[in-house]
């Protein structure tokens, strides 16, 4: 099989996705004319609504769109990357800067009413959509500007991945980032940011020097170590809890254009094996290797198989000694490891069409391999002709633990892995058998687990939403209730202030 038919059929095709081109294209638009009240919901579910008069000077105060059930843009906006979430804005506001997020943050918090942040739209649970408040489409705030004497990159809240990487490796720098790159900024660096390079540099969050934010009242506030230290603390881990980021000033790090990295793929019935290995030679690994193990079976049987990703960044003279292992395995079905362009790599599983399935995850965070977790990830994974089904190691490890637990409000510096099982089926079935196949099977390994990725977080009790930020979550609590006390930002993995 050919790299572009694999990437395509097998697990790069299971998780990534992208944004549908027409919202790449998104432009300004005419001045919306508001033709009469507006029907919304408040945070709290309470129906109320918005007179005209007062919509109409929200839209004649901004630069960028609103847009209105109707508008031209409202349905694309209103989607996230996972088709299966469906939800409908009352009125969606597209700001072109700090001003436009100002008004709209202040307009939404004035009436209380339900508030979404969409930046790249890969919340799996659509939180960065809802139904009948407001969104907040960051889509027409995107830009990068990289300062290469200070090793600053200066990215607008609305942006993608693709843009941090591709500017600073145009200076032979790097931040950490995710492995696919129309991920957005605002959800993926609030929370955590796990990729290819963050054995070697940390998490994206690690690497943020300081963001500006648009809190809960409307004020543009700087954040960082010297400047509203909690602040900068607790967006560091506590994601959209505390207000809009406009801008993320990364630090950067020199690095070689050149990696190897690729897949390294085996017949499905060498899972059991290979997830043995995995779990002894990922975590000796050093710091410039990272290293994913994937067991997937796709509805057709294409591209099934069990394997690697890899990404090396390494002196290159190491690299033949450092891969020696993986090499020894055999002879794999597929592979395309080799010599890659950073930037090439970082985008390797992007992918350019609108994906017409349904999809369902769980995860957690991985401590340690107990044989009991090997066995069970591997006897409970079944392979159905009606959907995709994939068990995802993302390795993490070396320069993530060695940050202090409360250096920022990401806790889980211990884990080996986040793994995730995810289900996926083709939109318009009943998704209803294949979400409730993968709760059975995460019952089996969630035991292993310990707490997991907040970007993940769905409908989870208060009680677990909070563990969740374990030894973190009392400072979290008076960060927000400082910042955000009436709860304006919610569609997140919820601190809830009261
Ligand atoms: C295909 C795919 C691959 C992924 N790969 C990785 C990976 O390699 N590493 C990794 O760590 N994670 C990965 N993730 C998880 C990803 O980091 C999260 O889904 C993240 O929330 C996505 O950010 P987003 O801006 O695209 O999401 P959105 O859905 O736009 O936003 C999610 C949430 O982030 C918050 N938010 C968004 N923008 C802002 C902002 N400007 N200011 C404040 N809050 C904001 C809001 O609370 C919003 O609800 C992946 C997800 C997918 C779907």
């Amino acid at each position: 099989m050919d790299r572009r038919r694999f990437l395509q059929s097998s697990l790069a095709a299971s998780i990534a996705a992208a944004l549908p081109a027409s919202q790449a294209m998104a432009a300004l638009q005419a001045l919306t004319q508001v033709s009469g009240d507006v029907r919304a919901v408040t945070g709290n579910g309470a129906e109320i609504s918005l007179e005209k008069a007062a919509v109409q000077e929200l839209a004649d105060s901004l630069r960028g769109n609103l847009l209105l059930p109707g508008n031209e843009g409202y349905d694309v906006a209103r989607r996230v990357l996972n088709a299966s979430i469906d939800k409908h804005p009352a009125l969606i506001v597209q700001p072109t800067g700090v001003a436009d997020i100002q008004n709209a943050v202040r307009f939404a918090g004035e009436r209380q009413l339900l508030l979404a942040v969409k930046c790249g739209g890969h919340s799996f649970a659509g939180k960065s959509t809802c139904e009948g408040g407001m969104q907040i489409d960051l889509s027409l705030f995107r830009h990068a500007r990289v300062d290469p004497d200070s090793r600053t990159a200066f990215v607008a809240g609305g942006s993608l991945l693709a843009a941090l990487d591709h500017e600073a490796m145009a200076h032979g720098l790097v931040a950490p980032a995710g492995t696919v790159s129309h991920t957005g900024v605002g959800g993926l660096s609030t929370a955590g940011g796990f990729g290819r390079i963050s054995r070697r540099f940390g998490l994206t969050l690690d690497n943020i020097k300081g963001v500006d934010i648009v809190t809960a009242d409307g004020r543009l506030l700087h954040a960082s170590a010297d400047e509203n230290p909690d602040l900068f603390w607790g967006v560091r881990g506590g994601g959209g809890n505390f207000g809009v980021v406009s801008s993320f000033q990364y630090a950067l790090h020199p690095m070689q254009r050149q990696v190897i990295g690729g897949e390294v793929v085996f017949p499905l019935d060498r899972a059991s094996d290979l997830i043995r290995f995995y779990a002894d030679f990922s975590v000796q690994a050093p710091d410039d290797l990272y290293i994913d193990f994937y067991i997937n079976a796709t509805a057709t049987g294409e591209g099934s198989g069990a394997g690697f990703h890899i990404c090396y960044s390494g002196p290159e003279k190491d690299a033949e000694k450092v891969l020696e292992p993986v090499r020894k395995l055999g002879e794999p079905a597929f592979t395309n490891l080799g010599p890659i362009d950073y930037v090439a790599i970082q985008r390797s599983w992007d992918y350019s069409d609108f994906r017409n399935i349904g999809e369902y995850l769980k995860s957690g965070f991985v401590n340690e391999y107990p044989g009991s977790m090997v066995d069970a990830a591997v006897a409970g994974f079944e392979a159905d002709p009606g959907r995709s089904t994939m068990l995802y190691f993302q390795q993490s490890g070396g320069a993530i633990s060695r940050v202090p637990v409360d250096a920022t409000a990401f806790p889980h510096r211990k884990a080996l892995s986040a793994m995730m099982v995810l289900t996926s089926w083709p939109l318009g079935t009943d998704g209803s058998p294949h979400m409730d196949y993968l709760r059975d099977y995460w019952s089996t390994i969630e035991p292993r687990t310990d707490g997991y990725y907040t970007v993940d977080s769905g409908n989870e009790s208060r009680e677990v939403r909070h563990g969740n930020y374990q030894g973190n979550f009392p400072r979290l609590l008076e960060v927000k209730k400082k910042y955000d006390p009436g709860n304006l930002f919610r569609l997140n993995a919820n601190i809830a202030p009261a």
